[in-house]
């Protein structure tokens, strides 16, 4: 970390108005890393389970697993950390497990692996029960949900995995709050339905960029396509974060748009208070939402939205940056 990361890193997160805005951390691969970072973040916003799962030579079994999540959630045992179940598929392989599609993006992942797999998701939910006793900071997350039946499904298996968990431990287990990714556009219609049976919404924009426009997220014939700032996506997340004020359902985005100073400046004009990001981004993030004034990026607004392209979205920021230093 650089010098002024350094201080930066332990700052607060807090806007020029004195609101502050949460600043949680994707996490995965390193947790000695992770635990520098620990002082800097509010908590855990994404924990790729996948990820150990990929450097293994099998499927870990459940006592592995139930290690490596015991690790994650002890190091911020003071705050919440949320465990994405499984997204494996499409640019997510597994070397003992593989998957040949002629279109893995819109094929078997995520989800509905788990679902058409229920016993290897079991093993993994009771592995996180059992990881968050005595803790109980557990949050649990579902990947590439694209329609209600899917969350119902996934919540009876997660309601089989905690009975069984606390049945072996001769003990009542709470139900962690859960929460599902908004990859897929589908779900903007589904807020409302999400809402009664869900926690909290966690927004991949890496997905959800390549979903809105048909973009393949690692096609580098595509890669000038695949625009964050794209004026749609701009107006979408706008929509979302309305919708979900109106409902109280907990927002937060996930997705690197969140690590990045400009889209993330766009994120809180539009009014997001919950980023998740790398643990790179962290100090610069919080340096960066000590300098913004929400009076002023309220005014973006209506600009952000009335832009007609990318460069147009770019060019507002752009102006905006200059003006206010
Ligand atoms: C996303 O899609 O934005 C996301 C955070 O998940 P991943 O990058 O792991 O697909
Ligand atoms: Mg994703």
């Amino acid at each position: 970390l650089s010098e002024l990361a350094e201080g930066a890193l332990e700052q607060d997160a807090v806007l020029k108005n004195g609101e502050s805005v949460n600043i949680y951390l994707n996490a995965g691969l390193s947790p000695r890393y992770e635990q520098q970072i620990n002082v800097g973040v509010d908590g855990v916003g994404l924990y790729r389970t996948e990820l150990p799962f990929m450097l293994h030579n099998g499927f870990p079994s459940e006592d592995e697993q139930k290690q490596l999540y015991r690790e994650v959630l002890q190091l911020f045992s003071t705050k919440p950390v949320v465990l994405r179940t499984l997204d494996i598929g499409a640019d997510k392989q597994l070397p003992y497990m593989p998957i040949n599609e002629e279109n893995p993006s819109l094929g078997w992942r995520g989800i509905r692996i788990m679902l058409d797999q229920p016993e290897i998701f079991l093993i993994q939910l009771r592995a996180m029960f059992r990881a968050d006793q005595p803790l109980g900071n557990l949050r649990i997350l579902l990947p590439m949900i694209t329609s209600i039946d899917e969350v119902d499904d996934a919540i009876k298996l997660i309601n089989r995995a905690k009975d069984e968990v606390s049945q072996l431990l001769k003990q009542p287990i709470r139900m962690p709050e859960i929460g599902v990714m908004l990859e897929v556009p589908s779900l903007l219609f589904l807020l409302p339905e999400l809402k009664k049976r869900i926690d909290f919404i966690s927004i991949g924009t890496n997905d959800f960029t390549q979903y809105l426009l048909a973009v393949d997220r690692n096609n580098t014939h595509v890669a000038t396509l695949y625009d964050n700032l794209h004026p749609s996506v701009i107006r979408f997340l706008a929509r979302v974060n309305e919708e979900c004020r109106r409902l109280d359902l907990p927002i937060s985005v996930c997705g690197e748009m969140a690590g990045q100073p400009v889209s993330a400046m766009v994120l809180i004009a539009l009014g997001y208070r919950s980023l998740s990001m790398s643990g790179r981004s962290v100090p610069r993030m919080k340096y960066l939402i000590r300098q913004l004034d929400p009076n002023l990026t309220a005014d973006l607004v209506p600009e952000l939205l009335a832009a007609e392209t990318s460069n147009g979205v770019r060019r507002v920021v752009g102006e905006f940056m200059e003006k206010n230093g």
